[in-house]
């Protein structure tokens, strides 16, 4: 290398080294970015996994209010089996004037037992699950 009237004249050599050493540089620099794309792909992953684990707890609580009283989907079902089991000619059917067996949920400390009671001919049955507890 050396000065001609203030510019700068290389040699092959020194071009082939500068040309070696920009490429060294995009290709670390490729690098780089390459490593920075991969570690905001994953953050971008991780914030889609937990605004889905979000949206699915919410879910889940939808549905567990959806049953209402139930705390599990075995109560619903002896719920709707005892139902089943006390239509009295179709009487206690929800669309007639809501006549549909009612529960009785009582706090016992540990969980909720939850009665059934038929509004027809008053009979009650426990469909507590306890495994719920
Ligand atoms: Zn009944």
């Amino acid at each position: 290398m050396f000065w001609t009237g203030g510019k700068t004249i290389y040699n092959k050599d020194e071009l082939t080294t500068m040309v070696h050493n920009t490429i060294e540089y995009y290709e670390e620099d490729n690098k780089r970015i390459g490593e920075i794309n991969k570690k905001l792909k994953e953050d971008a992953e991780g914030v889609v996994r937990a605004e889905y684990e979000q949206r699915i707890a919410r879910l889940e609580e939808k549905l567990r209010l959806s049953y209402g009283e139930f705390a599990t989907q075995k109560e619903k079902d002896a719920y709707d089996d005892f139902e089943q089991r006390h239509m009295h000619e179709r009487a206690t059917m929800k669309a007639q004037g809501g006549k549909c067996p009612y529960l009785i949920p009582t706090g016992t400390g540990i969980g909720t037992n939850l009665k059934v009671v038929c509004p027809i001919c008053g009979e009650s049955e426990d469909i507590t699950d306890l495994e719920a507890w």
